[in-house]
C-alpha cells in the first residue's frame, strides 16, 4: 500500500508533494485515507500526467540517433509520401528509409509546423563517448612495419601526373593481379615485394588542405622538377609545404629524355633552396628519370623504400582502425562513398565507424583494383560504403565499438560544428567579402544557387567554383531549380552562404527570413554578371552597386486581347506604386518569366504617370504578351548605390 503513498508517487514523478496534490485535485481524483491513492487511481493519474506532457509538448518530434523519413512522418502523423514530396520541393531527394541529416529533417518538420528536437543524452553517455573515442596508446611490441604513403608534388607541367601513371604501369609490368584501376584517391604498387601507397591527387593543394584539417597522411613527398625547366614557383611552394610538415623529400628530376634537359642546373637551384642532393655532398636523394620514357622509375621506387626504412614506419594492426578520409562523394546509386586511408588498426566490413560528422557501418570495401575486400590494414587505401553522410577530405575516421556510439559521436560533432559555425561567422555578404578575406576570417565562400533551369545551375556552379584562389575557396553547397525558398535561406544561414538566384525570386516570406538572418541574396538575369560580381568582390573592386529598388507589386487579374494593340492586362496595385517609366519583372510561381519595360500604363482610358496601391490599372509590356491571370508584376527602378570605404 505504501507505494501508493502520495509522497512516494511524487518522488516517482520528480515533483513536490504540493504539486502532485494540486494535479490530483485538478484531475478530480480522490485522495484516500493515509494520503494514498487507490490502485486504479494510480494508473489513471499516470495516464493523465502522460497525456498532459504530450499536450504540453505540442508539435514536437523527438529524435534520437539517425533520422529517417519514415520515422519523422510517423511522429507527425503524416504519410511518408507527404514528407518525401516536401523534401523534393526543398531540393532533397529521399526514400522512405533513407537517413536524412538533422538540419534537413528539422526544416521539413518546420514546414509541417513541428519542431524537431534531439532526445537528451545523459551525461553518462557523453562521458562514455569521450572514453570510446580515445585512441589506445600502442605498446612498442604491438607495432609492426607498415608501407609508406607518398604524395607527388611539383610545378605544373613538370610531369606529376605522368610520373604517377608511369609508377602505376610499373606495377602492371611487375605482373600484379590485374583489374580495372579504380579511382579511390590512392593506388598501391609493389617493388621488390614491398608495398608503396601513392596518393593520386598530385600537387600540394590536397596535401596542404588535409594538413590544414589536422591530418597528416603523407610519409614521403616526391618533388618532381622538370630538367628542362628547373625550379619554378610551385616547386618552391612544394618544398616549403614538405618542410613545414616535416615530411622527407625525394627529388625526381624528370624529363631527362628532353634535349634541353640540364639536371645539374636543377641540382644547383635546389641547393639555393636548402636542398643539397647526395652527389653534391648533401643528404637529399635525387633520381634522374623520364616519366614519359619510363626511365629509372624503379630506381625512384627503390629510393622511396630506402627512405621509408630510415623513417621506421610502424603501426599496430590489431586494434580498432583509425585513419583519414582522402576524398568522399555522394554517388547516385551507392550513396555516400568515401576513400579512406587506414593508418593504424584494421578496418573490416561491418565495423561501426565515424568519419568527421558522418557515421555508419562499413557495408562494403573496395580496393584500388576495384575488388571487394573484407579487411584493410595499416597503409591501405579503400573505398568504403555505408556512411550516412558525406565526410570531407582530411576528416579523421575511427572505428567505434557499436553503431549507437558511432551515431552519437557523429551527432555530437555535427552540433559542435554547427555551434562553431554560428560562433565564428558573422554572416558573410558579397560586399564585405574582400575585407573578410584580407583579415583571413573567410577561407571558404559557400554559395547556394537557385535557377529557373538545371542547365543554369550547372553553368553557374562550374564558373563560380573556378574562381577559387589561394585566399578563398568557393563551394557551391547547394543548387536547385525553383524559387528561393525559406529553407534555402535557412540553409544559407546555417552554413554562412550567399544565395545567388538566376531568373528566380525569393518566395514571399523568405525575403523577411533572409533579412532577419542577415543572408545575402543576389538575383541576376545574366550569368556573366554574377561571375563578374563575384570576381570583383574577391578583388575588393566591387563596382558601385546598382540596386533595383522595388517601387511596388501589381497583380494581373484580367487579360484582354485587343487587335492591333496586343495583350493588355487589367491589374491591381497590391503594394507601393507603379510608374510609367518603371522597369518590370513578371513573376509566375516565383520564377521571373519576363524582365523589361512597360509599354502602357493606364487608368481607365487615360495614360497616367503612376498608379498607387489599392487602385486598378491597365498595363501592357514592350515586346511581351504571354501574361496570365495571377502573374505578379514587380515594378522597380535601378539606383546606383555608393560603396562606402571605411
Ligand atoms: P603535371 O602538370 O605536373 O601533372 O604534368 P603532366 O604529367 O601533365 O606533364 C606535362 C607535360 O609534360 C605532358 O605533356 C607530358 O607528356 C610531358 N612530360 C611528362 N613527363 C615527361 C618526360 O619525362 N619527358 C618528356 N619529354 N615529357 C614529359
Amino acid at each position: 500500500m505504501s507505494n501508493n503513498n502520495i509522497k512516494h508517487i511524487a518522488e516517482d514523478y520528480n515533483m513536490s508533494e504540493e504539486e502532485l496534490i494540486k494535479k490530483i485535485n485538478d484531475f478530480g481524483i480522490e485522495i484516500a485515507d493515509g494520503n494514498t491513492l487507490a490502485e486504479e487511481d494510480v494508473a489513471l493519474l499516470d495516464e493523465m500526467i502522460k497525456e498532459e506532457i504530450r499536450e504540453k509538448k505540442g508539435k514536437v518530434v523527438e529524435v534520437e540517433g539517425s533520422i529517417t523519413v519514415q520515422h519523422i512522418a510517423e511522429e507527425m502523423g503524416k504519410s511518408s509520401s507527404e514528407v518525401i514530396m516536401k523534401l523534393m520541393k526543398m531540393g532533397t531527394m529521399a526514400t522512405i528509409n533513407q537517413e536524412i541529416s538533422f538540419d534537413i529533417a528539422s526544416l521539413v518538420c518546420n514546414e509541417f509546423g513541428y519542431e524537431l528536437v534531439k532526445k537528451d543524452n545523459s551525461e553518462n553517455e557523453e562521458l562514455e563517448i569521450e572514453e570510446l573515442m580515445e585512441i589506445e596508446e600502442d605498446d612498442e611490441k604491438d607495432l609492426v612495419h607498415r608501407p609508406p604513403v607518398v604524395t607527388v608534388m611539383g610545378h605544373v607541367d613538370h610531369g606529376k601526373t605522368s610520373l604517377l601513371d608511369a609508377i602505376r604501369d610499373t606495377d602492371v609490368i611487375a605482373g600484379e593481379a590485374g583489374g580495372i584501376t579504380q579511382h579511390i584517391g590512392a593506388s598501391e604498387v609493389k617493388i621488390n615485394g614491398e608495398k608503396i601507397v601513392f596518393l593520386d591527387t598530385p600537387g600540394h593543394e590536397a596535401f596542404t588542405s588535409m594538413r590544414a584539417r589536422g591530418a597528416q597522411v603523407t610519409d614521403i613527398a616526391i618533388l618532381v622538377v622538370a630538367a628542362d625547366d628547373g625550379i619554378m614557383p610551385q616547386t618552391v611552394e612544394a618544398i616549403n609545404h614538405a618542410k613545414a610538415a616535416g615530411v622527407p623529400l625525394i627529388v625526381a628530376i624528370n624529363k631527362i629524355d628532353k634535349p634541353g634537359a640540364n639536371p645539374d642546373k636543377v641540382k644547383q637551384e635546389l641547393s639555393e633552396h636548402g636542398l643539397l642532393v647526395e652527389d653534391w655532398g648533401g643528404d637529399v636523394i635525387s633520381v634522374e628519370l623520364s616519366a614519359k620514357k619510363r626511365l629509372n622509375i624503379e630506381t625512384l621506387l627503390e629510393m622511396v623504400l630506402l627512405v621509408a626504412e630510415v623513417e621506421e614506419l610502424k603501426a599496430n594492426p590489431n586494434k580498432r582502425a583509425i585513419g583519414t578520409v582522402i576524398e568522399a562523394k555522394l554517388d547516385k546509386g551507392r550513396g555516400s562513398v568515401a576513400s579512406v586511408l587506414v593508418q593504424a588498426g584494421t578496418l573490416r566490413v561491418g565495423d561501426p565507424i565515424v568519419a568527421g560528422t558522418a557515421s555508419g557501418k562499413v557495408r562494403a570495401m573496395i580496393n584500388y583494383k576495384g575488388k571487394r575486400v573484407k579487411e584493410a590494414g595499416p597503409s591501405t587505401a579503400v573505398e568504403i560504403l555505408g556512411l550516412s553522410d558525406v565526410p570531407m577530405g582530411g576528416d579523421q575516421f575511427v572505428v567505434v565499438p557499436n553503431d549507437k556510439t558511432a551515431r552519437l559521436i557523429a551527432e555530437k560533432r555535427q552540433s559542435m560544428q554547427r555551434e562553431e559555425m554560428l560562433k565564428a561567422s558573422s554572416k558573410i555578404s558579397l560586399d564585405a567579402l574582400f575585407e573578410q578575406m584580407s583579415e583571413g576570417t573567410v577561407k571558404d565562400l559557400n554559395i547556394i544557387i537557385k535557377a529557373d533551369v538545371q542547365g543554369s545551375v550547372q553553368a553557374v556552379k562550374q564558373s563560380l567554383e573556378k574562381l577559387s584562389n589561394d585566399e578563398v575557396q568557393i563551394n557551391v553547397i547547394h543548387g536547385g531549380v525553383g524559387a528561393i525558398t525559406e529553407s534555402d535561406v535557412l540553409l544559407a544561414s546555417a552554413s554562412n552562404a550567399i544565395i545567388i538566384g538566376f531568373n528566380v525570386r525569393p518566395v514571399s516570406g523568405s525575403e523577411q527570413v533572409a533579412e532577419k538572418e542577415a543572408v545575402d541574396i543576389r538575383t541576376y538575369t545574366i550569368i556573366y554578371k554574377a561571375i563578374e560580381d563575384m570576381k570583383a568582390a574577391m578583388s575588393g573592386m566591387l563596382d558601385p552597386e546598382y540596386v533595383d529598388e522595388d517601387t511596388g507589386k501589381v497583380e494581373i487579374r484580367e487579360i484582354y486581347k485587343i487587335s492591333g494593340v496586343g495583350t493588355v492586362a487589367g491589374a491591381y496595385v497590391l503594394t507601393g506604386k507603379i510608374l510609367r517609366n518603371s522597369k518590370v519583372r513578371i513573376v509566375r510561381d516565383g520564377i521571373i518569366i519576363f524582365e523589361g519595360n512597360l509599354s502602357t500604363l493606364r487608368r481607365f482610358k487615360d495614360d497616367v504617370k503612376e498608379v498607387a496601391q489599392g487602385y486598378e490599372c491597365g498595363l501592357s509590356f514592350e515586346n511581351y504578351n504571354d501574361i496570365k491571370v495571377g502573374d505578379i508584376v514587380e515594378a522597380y527602378i535601378t539606383k546606383e548605390v555608393e560603396r562606402t570605404i571605411d
